[in-house]
């Protein structure tokens, strides 16, 4: 009888290891249907697929990893940071495993459906109004705040290097495994500006002619900042996890050569087509890399396929506007 977890099956079976053992090494998929036909093909990579279902959990374990290794976190102690939830559920993930509490610090506009799994997972979560960095409001400012007023240890993606680190030594290494060393374009969304500071660094340094390119909302002011270094106006769109009103001190302008804005409406277009004609289960920033990538691979004049990110899972979108109707 065939027995799928034999080894000789081709499973890759291997011996029992904690979650976290788990986080990265994901996999790389060509767009066989949506980029058929153009010039180059379009590599994505399945970050969704991580334990705690996004990109984030590598952040997660590494700041924690590195805090730890710096003698600044000890058992026992409440991590905080400001999320849009991915990097939440990761750090609940570290939390559970290695004993520490955690507090998360989100925006509104992020779904209930990421704030159900954080609580569940065992955060507590504090909901603040979608307010701009200049406003003590904002959840960036209110998670620092609590962290100075009860002692906790701010994780602090947007700022903490390893952030950055872990995207060179990670994502980006396997990405050059898996293409051989060969990537014409990388392009993903900011949100902290960690995966593509990191992996952009990281591919320029092997490959100088590859193109690093940030792939913005409509309405974020990060493609103006690329551009001529001055944020554009602080708009608003329904995308989560990538865009800001004022650039993330991880987001390295210099490693940038161009940027791709891209609408709400683009972004859930294309949500519904990667679900629909390729099976992936993918979230909203997934939609608005893959149109970026789309236009690239188009363009032409690349030496190589264009690579992304499909940073996070559909199953923390189902309850909202833009995933009603799927069903009809
Ligand atoms: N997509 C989603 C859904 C996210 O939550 C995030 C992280 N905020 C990103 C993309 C962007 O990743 P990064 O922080 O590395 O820029």
């Amino acid at each position: 009888m065939h027995d799928p977890l034999h080894p000789a099956a081709g499973f890759g079976v291997t011996a029992p290891a904690n979650v976290l053992d788990h986080i990265g090494r994901t996999p790389l998929v060509r767009l066989e249907r949506i980029a058929a036909g153009l010039p180059v093909p379009v590599l994505a990579k399945c970050e969704h697929l991580n334990p705690g279902g996004s990109i984030k959990d590598r952040i997660a374990l590494a700041i924690v990893d590195d805090a730890q290794a710096r003698g600044v976190l000890h058992a026992g102690m409440t991590l905080v940071e400001a999320t849009a939830g991915n990097t939440g559920v990761g750090l609940a993930l570290v939390a559970a495993a290695r004993g520490y509490a955690l507090v998360c610090v989100m925006p509104e506009k992020m779904s209930t459906d990421k704030r159900t799994a954080l609580a569940a997972l065992g955060a507590k979560v504090v909901v603040v109004p979608n307010a701009p960095l200049a406003s003590p409001d904002n959840f960036r400012n209110v998670a620092r705040r609590l962290a100075e007023e009860n002692g906790w240890f701010l994780t602090d993606q947007f700022c903490n290097p390893a952030n950055v680190r872990i995207h060179e030594q990670t994502t980006a290494e396997e990405i050059l495994q898996q293409t051989h060393g060969r990537v014409g374009a990388f392009v993903a969304g900011a949100g902290t500006g960690g995966t593509l500071s990191g992996v952009g660094r990281r591919l320029k340094a092997q490959l100088p002619a590859v193109r690093i390119v940030l792939a913005d909302p409509l309405g974020s002011a990060l493609a103006d900042w690329v551009e001529n270094g001055t944020p554009g106006p602080d708009g608003s769109y329904q995308v989560e996890g990538i865009g800001a009103g004022q650039p993330p001190q991880n987001l390295h302008r210099e490693v940038i050569d161009g940027v791709e804005r891209v609408s709400d409406e683009e972004s859930f277009g294309m949500v519904r087509r990667l679900v629909r004609e390729e099976g992936l289960l993918v979230g909203g920033s997934a939609g608005t890399n893959v149109v970026a990538a789309l236009r690239l691979a188009a363009r032409g004049g690349l030496d190589g396929p264009v690579v992304t990110v499909l940073p996070d899972s559909w199953d923390r979108y189902r309850a909202k506007p833009w995933m009603q109707g799927w069903d009809s």
